[in-house]
């Protein structure tokens, strides 16, 4: 008994001395845990405090990884740890995946809860362990796990007990550390992006400025652009306006440029250039601005200087060119046209001055002048018709267009058999206007049916005089598209016709490119003037996109090949091939073959030995007023009789 006693009290003071211990070691881990975040560490410190705890061989922590489909074993201590950490395994795999699947330790007591078949299977296979669930405050972690009871013996109550009080207080400090190791690598992560967006923003910087470059300066010559140049002259523009004063603005255009370039190749070719914008610059200060258009090109702005000023200006470009260029082995002359405008006395607007100026440089070309100063007589251009579209109106009120005939003359007999009427318009302020320009002014003022239901009024009325004088020669007239496709074109030209009581002197002229968009439409207004005996012609046939197939729909009878053939096919074997199949495939289809534009005996021969059946051109006629087509139809009945 009193053995007994001894022995109880010696258990008792070993078992408080244990728990002493027990409690420092705690202690210590807490602290020494509690202010450690380096991850690996704190792992250290766990697994050999805990093994010491639990007086385990071996110590793992096995900790579930982000994926949440495996678990590593992250830290460990002790009998063959230093080979499992590191492992992954699957979630679902061995006594860990039982712990993580219920949220309880596992221990040898543990046993005894299961079915005797699940006993069986974990009996066999966890030998001696005790694993214990690592719960973060805001995450599950993982556990805690001991293998063999250091000297035999299995992990009893006590152990469970003292292991998950010591799995509760490092779980915070695991979680802890684990946090900041996230955010040290999250930082890292952040640095490295940093770091290489500094160097895509400086490669960003680099090529914006070379960008920047580029569309500011010309690559062959380095001088400002078109771009550059706008900018500069809005903002001398504004400048002056302030200060009420003028800008100059010379555009330099090189003669025969494309000579050169032919002659020198392409290279050399830039190199003159390069050569030429470096003479000018010897004539240009600070203030002012020498760019390059593009092309042969070049444009100077002169701030504050009166009219005299810059052309005086413009002359010293001019002498700047006395002195000969050395390209290679060659010395080239080179020698330009400059145009003069000045704000604001010959535009408000930079794209007006530089037209202005550009005119003023075809002047001078036209007239072999060195520099031309702007002038609104020799300006007319659509746009500055388009200001005195009064002055049309007025005209158009007054029937003071006129019309001009060319005659088509049969290509064998040379007979004329019919004349193409075609407008003409001398206006009060521009003299003589081309119907490309006034047409379209016309056109886009609405008032282009008006002009030609009187054209075609004019042009029937004539023809039925000439069928009395001479026989039948009919007349062709011009039709805008805007008014074959109006809605009233229809009753219009059937009241005009009836009113001449016959269209079978008539015949229009279409151009090609109308037949793409509004073919439908079209064929019906055709059938409908078809109807009226008026014949229809295709002109300038080839500059647009339609098909003789296509054309084949529509009632038409003739077709005008346009000059720009006629013109090449003499030199050009691929223009004669076009030309001659096209002769051939209008025959096939039953239309009469035009040829416009044609100049020179040696087209018209060549024409006439391709088949073509009509032939209009400057060779045998300009379009003439009236009474000179009469004398003309005159003398060549007269020759052919
Ligand atoms: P277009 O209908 O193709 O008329 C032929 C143009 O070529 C005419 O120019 C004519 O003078 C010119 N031409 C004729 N033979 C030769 C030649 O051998 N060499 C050269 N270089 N040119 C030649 P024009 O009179 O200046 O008329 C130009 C265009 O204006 C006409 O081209 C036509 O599309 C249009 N146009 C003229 N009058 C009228 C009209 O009353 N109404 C409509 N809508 N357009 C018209
Ligand atoms: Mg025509
Ligand atoms: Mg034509």
């Amino acid at each position: 008994m009193e053995n007994d006693t001894a022995i109880n009290i010696f258990d008792l003071s070993r078992n408080l001395l244990q728990k002493e211990t027990e409690i420092e070691l705690l202690q210590q881990t807490f602290t020494e845990i509690g202010s450690e975040l380096d991850l690996d560490k704190v792992f250290q410190i766990v697994s050999e405090r805990a093994r010491e705890l639990i007086s385990a061989d071996t110590l793992l922590i096995p900790l579930l990884d982000d994926n949440c489909i495996t678990y590593t074993y992250r830290g460990g201590s002790g009998e063959n740890s230093t080979e499992i950490v590191g492992e992954s395994l699957p979630i679902e795999f061995g006594v860990c995946g039982w712990v993580w699947k219920h949220k309880r330790p596992w221990w040898q007591g543990m046993l005894d809860e299961l079915s005797s078949e699940e006993k069986n299977r974990w009996e066999k296979e966890v030998g001696n362990m005790i694993l214990v669930p690592l719960q973060g405050k805001q995450h599950f972690l993982g556990g805690i796990a001991g293998l063999n009871k250091t000297g035999g013996g299995s992990f009893d109550k006590k152990d469970l007990n003292l292991l998950q009080l010591f799995a509760s207080i490092v779980s915070v400090a695991i979680e802890n550390a684990m946090a900041v190791k996230n955010m040290e690598a999250s930082h890292r992560l952040n640095e490295d992006y940093r770091y290489r967006l500094e160097i895509v923003n400086k490669q960003l910087v680099e090529s914006s400025k070379e960008l920047e470059y580029l569309s500011l300066f010309d690559s062959v010559t380095a001088l400002p652009n078109r771009t550059l140049l706008y900018d500069r002259l809005a903002r001398e523009i504004s400048e002056v306006e302030r200060q009420n004063s003028t800008v100059g603005i010379l555009l330099i255009d090189i003669d025969s440029f494309k000579d050169f370039n032919d002659a020198l190749g392409h290279d050399r070719g830039d190199d003159l250039l390069n050569k030429i914008a470096r003479r000018f610059e010897e004539n240009i200060n600070n203030s002012e601005t020498l760019a390059r258009l593009g092309g042969d090109e070049f444009l100077v702005v002169l701030p504050d200087k009166n009219l005299a000023q810059v052309k005086q200006h413009a002359e010293k470009f001019i002498s700047g060119l006395k002195n000969e260029f050395t390209i290679g082995q060659q010395n080239i002359v080179v020698s330009a046209s400059i145009g003069v405008a000045l704000y604001p006395d010959h535009g408000d607007s930079i794209s007006q001055l530089l037209s202005h100026a550009d005119l003023a440089m075809h002047e001078a070309k036209s007239s072999k002048l060195d520099v031309c100063i702007y002038n609104p007589e020799n300006d007319h251009s659509a746009k500055s018709l388009l200001a005195m579209i009064a002055d049309i109106r007025n005209s158009l009120e007054r029937k003071q267009f006129r019309l001009h005939y060319q005659p088509k003359v049969d290509a064998k007999s040379g007979k004329v058999v019919a004349v193409e009427a075609l407008g003409r318009w001398t206006s009060k302020r521009h003299g003589e206007v081309s119907p490309t320009i006034f047409i379209s002014v016309l056109e886009d003022n609405g008032l282009i049916d008006e002009y030609t239901y009187w054209a075609i009024e004019t042009a029937l009325q004539q023809a039925k005089e000439w069928k009395e004088k001479f026989g039948i020669i009919r007349v062709a007239v011009n039709l805008s598209p805007q008014t074959l496709l109006h809605p009233g074109f229809k009753e219009n030209i059937e009241k005009i016709i009836k009113s001449k009581e016959d269209g079978s002197l008539l015949t229009f002229e279409i151009t090609e490119n109308l037949f793409l968009s509004e073919f439908d439409r079209l064929a019906n207004v055709l059938q409908h003037v078809r109807a009226l005996n008026v014949e229809l012609s295709i002109d300038d046939y080839g500059t647009g996109y339609s098909s003789l197939s296509r054309l084949r729909r529509l009632p038409v009878s003739e077709l005008k090949i346009d000059q720009s053939f006629i013109k090449a096919m003499v030199d050009n074997k691929d223009d004669q091939v076009i030309v001659h199949s096209t002769i051939e495939l209008a025959h096939n289809l039953g239309l009469t073959v035009v040829a416009e534009g044609v100049e020179t005996q040696a087209a018209l021969d060549l024409l006439v030995s391709l088949g073509c059946d009509v032939i209009q051109g400057y060779l045998i006629s300009k379009p003439l007023a009236l009474s000179e087509l009469e004398a003309f139809i005159d003398a060549k009945h007269k020759q052919l009789v």
